[in-house]
């Protein structure tokens, strides 16, 4: 049984950006932390199989999701950012990461699939889907009920307990109980410094039309980025519009939601800023959609999955900006989990770990609000000295 408090699909599966990624918010190396090497790169593996199981699940359930698995480009855009550019690839052959999974593009090749300006280089992988994430969400709700499960709607649960889901309407009792909340987890009792809620906000133009797709790029709807501090991300759709979103909306102080800030009007002037200043073409283009949701972070920014066989009790979450595949990888673990299974899945690092609880307010809030401040204006000192930023430097070890 699944227990929701609006609607299937309501929060940030409905609303995100539509990379379905192999990007895992954690790094191999505070994997292997968890683990060792061969357990990091056994979350890699499954991370990169996980794009195609959506890919496949979809087309098996009949869910029209628009998919398109063109890859991921990330430009880099001045000096500092090319610098970090080939810092992610060293990175990535320390670990024997080879070219199928990320390469380098020289401007030329950059060019050929994106034209941004001031590109000076890029980095490309192959492990990224386009898709429509509110079509794949409800299509998944259709597939589970077709297979029994009930869904009940606008049933917030107000506390987990082993063996039991307390509601407004009344207990559910279950000998496994799974929390799957992620940005709104601080509104279950008991909750409130498990995972933050931090808004990320999107735009969405008019269909564009093909003399403009021309001078842009994106022929097999690539996903794209850049390799600035404060994470931006688009996507063309299937219909030929431009979806463009990203992160610096405020946290809210005690972790609040409200769909009021689903909306900030001055994030989406700079996030049409952004974008009109990577494709000038767009200028004049109109927006016709902007939208925005909560994601969650825990405290190490580590995604988990896990269940107490003690208590029943379950988890999964913590996936920050990359939900789209990882909610599956979770699902199939919880799955080995609950049915006692060991399995390759039920061995990975993430299985169990469980982050450290966030500050209490005021420090929660201050700490992310100077976090997002620091990135944006180190984003804006590369923009002018095209150099590595030096607050971004200072601030580093302090945001981890
Ligand atoms: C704007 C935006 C863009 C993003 N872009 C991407 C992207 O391009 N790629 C990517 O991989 N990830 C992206 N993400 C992150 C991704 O969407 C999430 O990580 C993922 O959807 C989380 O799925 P979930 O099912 O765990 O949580 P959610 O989809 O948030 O679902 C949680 C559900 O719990 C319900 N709920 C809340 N409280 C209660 C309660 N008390 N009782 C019962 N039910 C409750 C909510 O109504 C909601 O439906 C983005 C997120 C946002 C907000």
């Amino acid at each position: 049984m699944v227990l929701e408090a609006q609607t299937a699909g309501y929060g940030a599966s409905g609303r995100n950006g539509g990379w379905c990624s192999a990007l895992f918010p954690a790094s191999l190396g505070t994997l292997a932390g968890l683990t060792d090497r061969d357990g990091a790169l056994a979350q890699h593996r499954a991370m990169r199989a996980t794009v195609d199981e959506v890919i496949a699940v979809a087309a098996a359930e009949g869910i029209d999701a628009h998919v398109a698995k063109g890859g991921m480009i990330s430009l880099a855009r001045s000096r500092a950012q090319w610098r970090r550019a080939r810092a992610e690839v060293a990175d990535a052959r320390s670990w024997d990461r080879g070219e199928d999974d990320l390469r380098l593009l020289d401007r030329t090749e950059a060019s050929a699939i994106l034209r941004g300006t001031r590109t000076v280089g890029a980095t490309y992988t192959p492990d990224c889907a386009a898709i429509h994430p509110a079509r794949l969400v409800r299509g998944l709700a259709d597939a589970v009920e077709r297979r029994g499960v009930t869904i009940h709607e606008r049933s917030p649960v107000r506390a987990i307990q082993p063996g039991r889901a307390h509601t407004a309407n009344g207990d559910v009792r279950a000998a496994t109980v799974i929390r799957a909340t992620e940005g709104y987890t601080p509104s279950l009792s008991g909750q409130d410094r498990t995972l933050v809620p931090v808004y990320s906000l999107i735009i969405g133009t008019e269909p564009l039309p093909a003399s403009t797709w021309d001078e842009i790029g994106l022929a097999r709807r690539e996903t794209f980025t850049d390799h600035r501090h404060l994470i931006i991300y688009g996507q063309r759709t299937a219909d030929d519009r431009l979806v463009f979103g990203g992160r610096g909306a405020p946290y809210h102080f005690g972790s609040r939601i409200r769909p009021e800030f689903d909306r900030d009007e001055t994030v989406f002037a700079r996030l049409y800023a952004t974008l009109t200043d990577l494709f000038p073409v767009l200028q004049g283009t109109r927006v016709t959609h902007a939208w925005g949701g909560a994601l969650g972070i825990p405290r190490d920014w580590c995604a988990s999955v896990g269940l107490d066989r003690e208590t029943g009790l379950g988890w999964a979450g913590g996936y920050v900006g990359d939900g789209v595949s990882t909610t599956n990888l979770a699902g199939r673990t919880l799955r080995d989990l609950v049915l006692g299974r060991d399995t390759e899945l039920t061995r990975l690092p993430w299985v169990g770990h469980r982050s450290r609880p966030w500050e209490r307010e005021p420090w929660r809030w201050l700490g992310i609000n100077a976090g997002l401040r620091a990135m944006t204006f180190a984003d804006a000192e590369e923009s002018v000295t095209r150099l590595p930023s030096m607050v971004a430097k200072a601030v580093s070890p302090l945001l981890g």
